[in-house]
């Protein structure tokens, strides 16, 4: 609510990545439960040592704290914080997620197939056909990958903002990765089972295989990714959204 020149925000938000670490955060806050559920939501830049945080991070299955549980007791922010309009958040989060989504599909430099054609050399394994049809699979994705990387840069070379292109580029991104972490476990046989890092084969793909996942849901899910493509890259009909015009106050929701 707002409360002179600033806004108090009380409130809980799970999978907050960075929140134990970062200065600043991103808080996408409902302002006006009046409106349907994409509207009456205000972007927020919050100074992450405000009073009120209390931060607890989630231990994942690779065993790194990527993420947080963020519980927010009556938060002050300026007013000045607001980015846009007030109540007109949705858009600035859109902006905000194609951007997450360009960086998640282009940030995965360390996953590079031919690193693991070389270790599959090593191992005497690039001649196994079943082995080498994965990794040629994987190869083939990775380049397909950059040329819509640099598609990407050149846009925004030009001042183009991103758009829905770049959940072509993250559910690619996605299924590139879960490709890649079953072939290096193919390719490590029974070593891939020992995960340290003075195990024959060390863990870092073992690492790559269990963070693939995290990579199909965050900045939204494969599924909501191809809603995305369907309606706004192939301009097929929006699925049906009962719940599209009404009021967030009136919607059914836990507790209530
Ligand atoms: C590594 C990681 C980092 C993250 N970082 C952040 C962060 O910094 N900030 C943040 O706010 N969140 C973050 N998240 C959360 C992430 O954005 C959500 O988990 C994700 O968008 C899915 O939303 P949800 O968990 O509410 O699942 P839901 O939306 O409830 O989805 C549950 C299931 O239903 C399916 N589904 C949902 N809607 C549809 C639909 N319309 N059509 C078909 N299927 C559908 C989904 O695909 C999924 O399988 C992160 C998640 C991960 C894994």
């Amino acid at each position: 609510m707002r409360d002179g020149d600033e806004w108090v925000v009380s409130g809980q938000k799970v999978w907050t990545s960075g929140a134990a670490d970062s200065e600043w955060g991103i808080l996408l806050a409902r302002t006006d439960p009046d409106q349907p559920k994409h509207k009456g939501i205000t972007y927020f830049l919050v100074d992450m040592s405000s009073a009120g945080f209390d931060i607890h991070p989630l231990k994942q299955m690779t065993g790194s704290e990527h993420f947080s549980e963020v519980f927010l007791d009556g938060v002050r922010i300026p007013a000045a914080n607001v980015l846009g309009d007030v109540g007109e958040g949705w858009a600035c989060a859109i902006t905000t997620l194609s951007n997450e989504r360009g960086l998640i599909a282009g940030g995965n430099k360390s996953s590079d197939i031919g690193v693991l054609i070389e270790l599959a050399r090593k191992r005497g394994r690039s001649e196994d056909p079943v082995l080498r049809q994965a990794m040629v699979d994987c190869w083939i994705r990775q380049q397909i990958q950059r040329y819509h990387g640099f598609r990407l840069q050149t846009a925004l070379s030009k001042g183009v903002p991103p758009g829905p292109e770049t959940s072509v580029m993250k559910l690619f991104a996605a299924e590139y990765l879960r490709l890649l972490g079953n072939a290096s476990l193919a390719l490590l046989g029974p070593e891939a089972t020992l995960l340290s890092p003075d195990a024959p084969a060390g863990q870092d793909w073992q690492q790559r295989f269990l963070y693939a996942p995290a990579i199909r849901i965050a900045g939204g899910s494969n599924e909501v990714q191809r809603n995305i493509i369907a309606e706004r890259v192939l301009g097929l009909p929006r699925e049906r959204q009962a719940d599209r015009e009404i009021a967030f106050r009136d919607l059914p929701r836990g507790g209530s």
